[in-house]
């Protein structure tokens, strides 16, 4: 059988969201590369120059040096979140919300990016947190992302909580620790219900989270997995796309929308 091109493949991913009733979208760090945040596994992943058992949990409550340098990893990339903005591939997320063909979002990234992009609050499940809040450990105070980054302008090396002198910790999900219960269980829900999954660049090896479009095979859902690199999953997919997911995701959204007749 000859291999379909990929206009044929975005043919079909176009059909299978005109015709679907509930679309669960699942994302990882590959969709926001584009707007200039490393992911940790692709060739210029963040694993390449750093140490990930800097990322545990229990590194970062128990050894302050582990604390300072990732502060310090933070300033060096410039996250400055306020600055990141979604690419093409978030706002076709958005723009299939608006044609009424999203459910929900459920995410593994902790950069704001879909809500960004104009998905509302209630359609995204963030699996593992949000960097933009810093939490403290003790008695749960939050600061904006923004706050801490003038104290580390300031030279603040490690960071405590003003009300207790607790451990202030970016409000992402690390290593170690527990995924959010409530987040996790309605995660699960949606993905159950839904009738196509579409991945969207997520290796889908992290667990659980890559447990979410599993789910979504069990219930009988369609698979689509658009990702610039190897899945976990990409043996049970109805569609794969190989390649950089923004100009793919753009171009399926205008197929989606002239089939539906809207613009
Ligand atoms: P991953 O690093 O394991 O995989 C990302 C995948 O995306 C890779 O297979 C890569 O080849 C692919 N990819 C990279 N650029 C792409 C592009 N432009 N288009 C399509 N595909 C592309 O990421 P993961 O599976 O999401 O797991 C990593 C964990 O790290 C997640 O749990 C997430 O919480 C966290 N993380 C989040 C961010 C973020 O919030 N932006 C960034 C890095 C890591
Ligand atoms: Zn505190």
């Amino acid at each position: 059988m000859s291999e379909k091109t990929r206009e044929e493949l975005i043919e079909e991913v176009a059909d299978l969201i005109a015709n679907a009733k509930r679309v669960m979208v699942f994302t990882g760090a590959g969709i926001s590369t584009e707007s200039g945040i490393p992911d940790f596994r692709g060739p210029d992943g963040l694993w390449t120059k750093v140490d990930p058992n800097d990322f545990t949990y229990q590194k970062f409550v128990s050894d302050k040096e582990a604390r300072k340098r990732l502060w310090q990893l933070n300033r060096y990339m410039g996250l400055t979140w306020k600055d990141i903005e979604p690419n093409l591939a978030h706002y076709a997320v958005a723009e299939m919300d608006k044609m009424g063909k999203l459910d929900c979002v459920i995410t593994q990234n902790v950069d704001g990016l879909h809500q960004k992009a104009g998905v509302p609050d209630d359609k995204v499940i963030q699996l593992h947190g949000n960097m933009q809040w810093v939490k403290c450990i003790d008695c749960g105070v939050r600061h904006s992302y923004e706050e801490v980054e003038r104290w580390l302008e300031a030279g603040a090396e490690d960071l405590e909580c003003v009300q207790c002198g607790g451990i202030l910790k970016p409000d992402a999900v690390f290593f170690g620790e527990a995924m959010p219960v409530h987040e996790t269980m309605e995660a699960e829900r949606r993905s159950s219900q839904c009738d196509l999954c579409i991945v969207i660049g997520s290796s889908l090896v992290v667990y659980p989270a890559a447990l979410m479009p599993q789910y979504a095979l069990q219930s009988g859902a369609k698979i689509v997995i658009i990702n610039d690199g190897e899945t976990g999953m990409d043996r049970a997919a109805d569609v794969r796309i190989w390649d950089k997911a923004g100009e793919v995701m753009s171009e399926v959204v205008k197929k989606v929308k002239s089939k539906l007749g809207v613009d």
